[in-house]
């Protein structure tokens, strides 16, 4: 299994992170994308897959980021350089965590404009993106249809309905699936109509711990075999046809 959505990178793992990478390794997972959401925490991906075999980085700043970092394209041009760097993300529009007295038009149109600067890089830098989308799906697809994209890529933490994932396919995005589909029946459906050539897996750890665990616990690239099990057996395939699929997916986008 590849887990193409981690953060190892973050301090939550600072203590055991070995510990996290040996037990993800006896799960399975061959492969570890860790994703930046700032310089620093892109910085640290990098360092890591550096450091293990395994690992991979993506390198970018997350949309509810922006106001505590100033963007600097030529710092992430410099780090997506690096050989492991594999994807530009997470990057994207975050509309969800608006604050009472934010400029919403403004904090929008700012989204809207650093993300526009990240799809330069990944061009620039001939690299896939990793999207993070909330709230903002509209405007997503708005952005990727006026400015081209050449290696496409993943809306990750995708949750939105079918139709919605169907605009994104048909534009060359993959559907990045985690955790969150075990929190309910209400993503079966999206599961039985996407094709298996269009998902892509992924833990988010440290969020969105898949059930059955505790959706309190720290979540962890091991668990991703609980969020590959579900996807299986609504579409009623085995884990094993699941795996080749979308490692497959993975692999071709990443270059990995
Ligand atoms: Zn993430």
């Amino acid at each position: 299994m590849i887990d193409t959505h981690a953060h190892l990178n973050f301090s939550d793992f600072d203590t055991d992170r070995e510990e996290t990478f040996a037990r993800a390794t006896a799960e399975g997972v061959k492969q570890i994308i860790n994703v930046g959401t700032n310089l620093d925490t892109a910085r640290r991906a990098v360092m890591l897959a550096e450091k293990y075999p395994s690992f991979y980085a993506a390198i970018g700043l997350h949309p509810t980021e922006i106001d505590k970092e100033k963007f600097d394209y030529a710092e992430y041009l410099t780090l997506s350089k690096k050989t492991k760097v594999v994807a530009i993300g997470e990057v994207g529009l975050d509309y969800h965590y608006f604050r009472e007295g934010d400029d919403i038009a403004r904090e929008k149109e700012k989204q809207k404009k650093i993300f526009q600067e990240f799809i330069r890089l990944a061009n620039e830098a001939d690299k896939p993106l990793i999207i993070h989308c909330r709230d903002a799906y509209d405007d997503l697809e708005k952005i990727l249809k006026n400015y081209l994209v050449k290696k496409k890529g993943v809306i990750h933490s995708f949750v939105g309905g079918y139709k919605t994932a169907r605009r994104f396919i048909e534009m060359g995005y993959k559907i990045g699936l985690n955790g969150i589909i075990t929190y309910g029946a209400s993503y079966d459906r999206l599961i039985k109509e996407l094709n298996l050539k269009d998902i892509m897996i992924e833990t988010d750890c440290p969020y969105l711990t898949p059930l059955p665990l505790n959706k309190t616990t720290r979540n962890e690239p091991a668990y991703i075999r609980h969020t590959f099990e579900r996807i299986a057996k609504v579409k009623a395939i085995s884990v094993n046809e699941l795996d080749v699929c979308t490692s497959n997916n993975a692999s071709a986008l990443f270059g990995i």
